[in-house]
């Protein structure tokens, strides 16, 4: 595995140290030792695959390379190093269903033709060649894709009025400004396979006609950011980005924009400032960006989850991506499933799966029998799901219902040794520090709550504190300027809902 996760425990020093052992084996004709994208599984990283055996071995250290290579020469050999050999058909992998992840563990993402390989780039040819936009846009609505970054606008109605607005110069942006603290579904895609992204997004600016995209993309993804570069590089050689794509009259090229790691600027009007090279800071809508966006032309964003759903939409077709899921929530989500579990990494699922199947049978619960006390989603927008509502299906209404958010896809696991005003407190910290500032409500009223949640975890808080911090949390819901301060009070509310008494536990006698 060549991704961020694997690569940052010794994973490059592991296939350094195969290839050798390989060629020193005798083996070299044989066997080639490719990096791929995530394997997923990453709390068990580095993780080494052997295709043709259907293994994986977990937690590979660069010197217990020589076992997989005995492993291959004699298949019966027993490792003795204390390699641990996985189970590719474990319930973490069993219960996926990829299709934005179909590719990621598969291919080279360094390369543009093993993308080409597994079909790349050829639902860009029947969409520019076999389809008018409309149509492009009908199957996109068929699918019911709704956005990924978290909002669960529908994607068809999106880039249906961005295609009817008038004017010449339309711009598509890909929102890669991941910040959830949890969150790594957007790195892992981009850095697993970059062209997909690049793929989808040409496909919605023929529908939408545009002809120039940004991406952008946190600079604390540094890996990601490489490799998007260098597959726009291969694209523009292979004639697939730029002028005349595919000798068609369509043209379609995209540039990269670093951002300087603030949150705020996930949030769309903020991000299209910072594209523009202003301060990220978010304005009133309307207008919305499909309106009136980028440079005031209109502008559609979706984010790279969204992006890697619309190959397999226009390959398969809208109903056979809507047939998938629930009535109101189509097709699968990626989570990023970390935090108090047995099995972190990167899981795609059907849209209707159960949080307690992603979580216990899946992620194999709480380590050392541990218990769920609750699971966080959504990140600092979301609330916590309590151990009770766990057989809650997974839809954008029925996480709301709860008082938590899909969220970008962030899945944190908390036991019983959880404090529930702690996690509040921390993700009240990272509002407050992430604030922009323009506005009132946010800007002092998150400072205010992180406060009162200090007085709390202290020992100092009151029965009059306590009505102060449910007042304040409505205050600032209600009026703050955008998405940040409208949802920072969410992990409160939520958790006062459901953990009230660890407040009241913690009021002054
Ligand atoms: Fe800035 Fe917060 Fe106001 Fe949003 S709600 S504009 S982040 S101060």
């Amino acid at each position: 595995c060549s991704a961020a996760g694997c690569l940052s425990s010794e994973g490059e020093a592991v296939k350094k140290n195969l290839t050798t052992a390989i060629a020193e084996a005798g083996l070299g004709d044989k066997v080639e030792v490719c990096g791929v994208g995530c394997m997923k599984f990453c709390g068990r990283g580095p993780l080494v695959a052997v295709d043709d055996r259907n293994q994986l071995y977990e937690f590979v250290t660069p010197e217990q390379v020589g076992d997989i290579v005995k492993k291959l020469q004699e298949p019966d050999a027993i490792p003795e190093t204390g390699l641990i050999s996985g189970d590719p058909h474990h319930p973490f992998y069993a219960l996926q269903r990829n299709i934005v992840l179909e590719n990621s563990g598969q291919i080279d993402p360094e390369s543009i033709d093993e993308y080409i390989a597994l079909g790349g780039y050829e639902q860009l040819y029947k969409a520019i060649y076999e389809m008018t936009p409309e149509k492009v846009i009908t199957e996109v609505q068929k699918s019911g894709l709704r956005g990924r970054g978290g909002g669960g606008y529908p994607t068809g109605l999106k880039w249906a009025t961005v295609a009817k607005m008038p004017g010449q110069q339309k711009y598509v942006i890909c929102n890669a400004d991941e910040g959830d603290p949890g969150a790594f579904m957007d790195r892992s895609v981009l850095e697993s396979d970059p062209h997909r992204i690049l793929e989808g997004m040409a496909i919605a600016a023929y529908a939408v006609g545009a002809n120039h995209g940004y991406i952008y993309v946190r600079a604390e993804y540094p890996l990601a950011i490489q490799r998007l570069q260098k597959a726009i590089q291969q694209a523009k050689r292979y004639g697939l980005m730029g002028t005349q794509i595919f000798d068609s009259p369509i043209d379609f090229k995209v540039e990269i924009r670093v951002g300087a790691g603030a949150f705020v600027c996930g949030e769309e009007t903020a991000l299209i400032a910072s594209v523009e090279g202003k301060r990220g800071t978010p304005r009133p809508r309307p207008p919305y960006p499909a309106q009136s966006g980028l440079w005031a032309s209109p502008t559609l964003i979706n984010n790279v989850e969204t992006y890697a759903n619309v190959v397999p939409i226009i390959r398969e077709g809208g109903d056979w991506y809507g047939a998938i899921g629930t009535e109101k929530s189509k097709g699968t989500k990626v989570f990023a499933l970390t935090g108090k579990v047995e099995n972190a990494g990167l899981i795609e699922v059907p849209m209707g799966t159960t949080v307690r199947q992603v979580v216990e049978e899946m992620g194999g619960g709480v380590p050392d029998g541990g218990q769920v006390k609750a699971v966080q989603t959504g990140g600092p927008s979301g609330g916590c799901i309590p151990a009770d509502k766990l057989d809650t299906p997974i839809e954008y209404d029925t996480l709301l219902a709860l008082g938590t958010m899909m969220g970008s896809g962030g899945m944190i696991v908390m036991d019983e040794t959880t404090n529930m005003v702690d996690v509040a407190q921390f993700y009240m910290d990272f509002c407050k520090s992430e604030s922009c500032g323009k506005c009132i409500p946010c800007r002092a009223g998150t400072v205010q709550l992180y406060d009162l949640l200090t007085r709390f975890l202290e020992g100092e808080a009151t029965q009059t504190d306590l009505v102060k911090l449910e007042n304040l949390c409505y205050m600032v819901k209600e009026t703050s300027l955008c998405g940040l301060g409208m949802s920072a009070p969410n992990p409160v509310i939520s958790t006062l809902r459901y953990f009230k008494h660890e407040y009241e536990a913690l009021l002054k006698v």
